[in-house]
């Protein structure tokens, strides 16, 4: 089987974030979009006879700069490997375009189209088919990102982040502002705990009862066609907010200058993408974003303008 996959980046246009609990993790309400910058991921895969030992890690990468047996793309085949029982073989090449370690998700992405790639050998050249519910529990088991990857379009999350639901919501103008470093998502959430105080807890169920009657409200005009894609945009630049940008910030202090950068070029809204370094500025056009991205390519800032999809 021979597959090529755009894996899309995406950003998030709230990210709301609770105090750290018990097990580690956080409680997150954040609203997903995906958006049409890609990795260019290649599958030629083929399914070693039944009764061949699973796992025998028989897929060749080609991946420069996340090589080997770590990337979230040869995990995913071997989860699928585990659930099956069957052996998989072949060949991978990703044509990393997302930058990585910027809060875009592009290997949670990756390990999405891997998972995609691999259900659908299977279905082809074992006629074993994989349940979607499955698939999403693979998809968890690798990442809190994965799952918005394997639907692929703009959600709700709740939970860690994987319980999904579909939004309703225009294509989105944006500018991204692409980072020089990177910044891990652990870090970040390790300096947001030490910037956590007493009551945060209150504060964040009360931030997301209003975040989702917002949400929801806006969802609703947007299906029914009330709002037009431009006063879309101008009602989402009001509702932007992310929880982590302190964090962020604190560990990467130029960012206030870029957002101040972005803010000034014109850009409806400001926002900071999951646990950063990318900044976003929200357009009203793909115009508008083509030249708030020359004023900030003329900072000397490196930008790309891209659609949600
Ligand atoms: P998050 O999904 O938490 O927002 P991110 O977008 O900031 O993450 P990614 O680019 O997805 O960051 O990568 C984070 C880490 O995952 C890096 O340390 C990287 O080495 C590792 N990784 C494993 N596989 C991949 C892959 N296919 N593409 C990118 N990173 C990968």
């Amino acid at each position: 089987m021979h597959v090529l996959i755009d894996a899309p980046a995406k950003v998030n246009l709230c990210l709301l974030v609770g105090p750290r609990r018990p097990d580690g993790y956080h409680e997150l309400f954040s609203v997903f979009v995906p958006v049409d910058l890609c990795d260019e991921v290649e599958f030629s895969l083929v399914l070693r006879p039944s009764g061949t030992e699973a796992g025998t890690h028989l897929v060749e990468l080609h991946c420069p700069g996340i090589e080997g047996g770590d990337n979230l793309a040869i995990r995913a085949l071997r989860a699928v490997e585990k659930l099956s029982g069957r052996s998989i073989a072949g060949s991978v090449r990703i044509e990393k375009r997302i930058p990585v370690g910027a809060g875009m998700g592009g290997g949670s992405s990756d390990a999405a189209a891997a998972l995609r790639a691999a259900a659908q050998l299977l279905d082809e050249e074992g006629g074993i088919h994989i349940e979607v519910a499955q698939l999403h529990d693979l998809a968890r088991s690798l990442g809190a990102d994965v799952p918005f990857f394997l639907e692929g379009r703009p959600a709700v999350a709740r939970g860690i982040g994987d319980r999904l639901e579909a939004i309703d919501l225009p294509p989105l103008s944006l500018v991204l502002l692409l980072p020089e470093e990177h910044l891990g998502t652990k870090e970040v959430y390790g300096e947001f705990d030490r910037q956590s105080a007493a009551g945060d807890d209150r504060r964040f169920a009360e931030n997301v009862a209003r975040a989702e009657a917002s949400w929801a409200r806006l969802s609703a005009a947007g299906g029914r066609s009330g709002l037009g894609c431009a006063e879309t945009a101008a009602a989402i630049a009001g509702l932007l907010e992310n929880d982590l940008e302190g964090a962020s910030f604190s560990l990467v202090p130029d960012l206030i200058e870029r957002r101040k950068a972005v803010e000034e070029e014109g850009a409806l809204g400001v926002l900071m993408s999951g646990s950063g370094p990318t900044l976003f500025g929200l357009c009203a056009s793909p115009d508008h974003a083509a030249e708030v991205g020359r004023g900030l390519a003329a900072r000397g800032y490196r930008t790309r303008t891209v659609m949600t999809s």
